[in-house]
């Protein structure tokens, strides 16, 4: 490819509209550009890592044993009712009608679509197991799209489904979807970990994100130093500890009414009376869909809502109202809800507080605390659950040995379903003694274009992208310091024309541009290797070849350039292989 003809417009500002490094180089470097919040066209170069990354998952997916398929975009309101997620789904979902007043959605995951499929394809156990996929444009209305492909509201998915007779194959389609993963993102060169996640609107008994670990990443990981327990801060637990239930004691203090004039924050309650935030109690209304419950977590700690979400069955969970948290704890209690005689509300507390003696409380009256507060004496003891965000040095649930937290970006995810969509659309098989079995599933996502993002995340310097080798839109750049210089020219175009010839991905910058221009711009696209041709090293008939990563510059003769590069490429490809 000739730079001049490559449609390569590269920016030299930073676009204000950009907030992390990835969305910012991707349109620097005039591989995206924006249409509407959310939805963005891929360029010449943008596009041919987008195909070489969708390459890389489909050789893969097809030598797990995989089939590609394409299902439709436009998908009917009445399967999705079927499962039921018409209405559970909410505002993500694109919805639409056609000219007859029926309505659709455009796909955001195809679990019924391929449901659907199956349940009339399949007859027989002989059919079964069976793994199909496809890669194709998925659209979730996201509430907050942003930072260019990693959220858009239209995005590249790989997305497959597996259809087993029982749990056991169910099981090892997973496992055999978990392995190929690894692969696939060792593969595109990316430092990935697999860790367990909440199921969330997919559903599904049991799953794994797959993280590409970077400091921008939305989502966080707690990871145990000392084995190999992994997991989304959102599902992660630590080892909680036995303890029987103190009845009394006589450590024991009164307990008091105390002034809190306007201090309703844990911080603001715990230094006015001179105690640690963590020996204050928070109390939080909370709607979990329309059922008011009270949480009651440490001052020092934080509620996971997964957690909560998952313990109450909930779709939504969301804070209660100042005027529904008045008609339960009184007028002007705001901010100064507790335990102690609330009434007509289920209350639930994180472990964090089981422990805990001569507590703070709010006293469901305007600007008053109670101090000295014990479980059982002042107000019954509530019933206990994991309800906390786990935090850095929290014991391990498996070895007890230290978490540490860090941040990632989830780029795929995989789902043990079991039968919950199988059996909401009725997808069975007949057994080998004849008798009607329901199918058990999986389903096994890939975000393209966040996995396009999250690489240059992990990979980029003051100067630009640093492509690993297998997806770098060209393998290697040419760059001509002068074209106006005959001897450079054709020297360059002689190295152009052999390294194509022996199969290479070349770019060659026949530009009329100033030498300082050129090298800013390669450095900004991130082609792994570059071959520089200047009058200096002419003269002694050799080249410069640099390595993008590691900034290492090596001198070749111009006739072992070829063969030179061709090395170089080859090892950079087998590294990550
Ligand atoms: P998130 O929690 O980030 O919203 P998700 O759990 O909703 O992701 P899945 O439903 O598991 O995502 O989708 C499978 C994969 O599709 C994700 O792992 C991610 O790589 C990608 N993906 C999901 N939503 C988007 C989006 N809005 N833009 C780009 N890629 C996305
Ligand atoms: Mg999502």
């Amino acid at each position: 490819m000739r730079f001049s003809e490559a449609f390569i417009n590269t920016v030299k500002e930073v676009p204000a509209e950009a907030e992390v490094i990835s969305h910012q180089l991707m349109l620097r470097a005039g591989m995206i550009r924006k249409l509407a919040a959310g939805v963005y066209t891929y360029l010449p170069l943008g596009y041919r890592v987008i195909q070489k990354i969708e390459g890389i998952i489909r050789e893969e997916m097809n030598r797990a044993g995989a089939l590609e398929v394409h299902l439709p975009v436009l998908c009917p309101a009445e399967l999705w009712q079927e499962s039921g997620r018409w209405s559970l789904y909410g505002p993500e979902l694109m919805r639409l009608q056609d000219r007859h007043s029926r309505q659709f959605c455009l796909g955001p995951t195809h679990e019924e679509v391929i449901t659907d499929l199956v349940r009339r394809e399949v007859r027989s156990y002989r059919q079964l197991p069976l793994n199909l996929y496809q890669i194709q444009t998925k659209f979730r209305d996201e509430i907050r799209p942003r930072f260019g492909l990693m959220r858009g509201r239209e995005f590249i998915m790989k997305d497959a489904y597996s259809f087993d007779r029982d749990d056991a194959g169910a099981e090892i389609s997973y496992q055999k979807m978990k392995e190929t993963y690894e692969r696939i993102f060792r593969r595109c060169g990316l430092i990935c970990k697999a860790v367990e996640a909440d199921t969330g609107a997919i559903g599904g008994s049991f799953s794994h994100e797959f993280m590409v670990l970077a400091e921008s990443g939305e989502d966080r990981i707690a990871s145990c130093s000392r084995c190999e327990y992994a997991s989304n801060v959102e599902k992660a637990t630590y080892a909680i500890a036995d303890k029987e239930p103190v009845e009394n004691s006589t450590s024991w203090l009164a307990m008091q009414p105390v002034s809190t004039p306007e201090l309703s924050t844990v911080q603001e309650v715990a230094s006015f009376l001179g105690v640690s935030p963590s020996q204050v109690v928070k109390t939080l209304l909370v709607l979990a869909d329309e059922q008011i419950l009270a949480v009651l977590i440490r001052g020092d700690q934080e509620l996971n809502e997964v957690k909560l979400k998952n313990l109450t069955a909930a779709t939504k969970i969301s804070m209660a109202s100042p005027q529904v948290v008045e008609s339960i704890t009184g007028p002007e209690s705001v901010g100064f809800s507790g335990p102690v005689g609330l009434s007509g509300v289920r209350v639930v507390a994180d472990y964090s507080v089981r422990d805990i003696e001569n507590f703070v409380v709010g006293a469901n009256r305007k600007d008053t605390h109670f101090i000295n507060v014990n479980w059982g004496r002042d107000c019954p003891r509530p019933e206990f659950f994991d309800l906390r965000v786990v935090q850095e040095d929290d014991p391990c649930p498996r070895c007890q040995g230290p978490l540490k937290i860090s941040r990632g970006i989830e780029v795929g995810h995989i789902f043990k379903l079991g039968t919950k969509y199988s059996k909401a659309l009725q997808a069975t098989y007949l057994d080998q003694n004849g008798e009607e079995k329901t199918i058990v599933m999986g389903c096994y996502g890939i975000g393209v274009g966040r996995t396009m993002a999250a690489s240059i995340e992990q990979n980029h310097d003051r100067d630009g992208i640093i492509w690993p080798m297998p997806i770098a839109p060209y393998q290697v750049m040419v760059l001509p310091t002068d074209t106006t210089d005959k001897d450079i020219r054709e020297a360059a175009e002689a190295i152009y024309q052999e390294l194509l010839s022996a199969g290479l991905e070349v770019i060659i910058d026949d530009r009329e541009e100033r030498p300082g221009v050129k090298f800013k711009d390669s450095d900004l696209l991130g082609i792994p290797v570059r071959i520089t041709i200047g009058s200096k090293s002419l003269k002694q008939n050799s080249v410069e070849i640099r390595i993008r990563k590691t900034g290492q510059v090596i001198q070749v003769l111009k006739d072992q350039c070829r063969q030179k590069v061709q090395q170089m490429v080859s090892e950079m490809l087998e590294a990550s292989s």
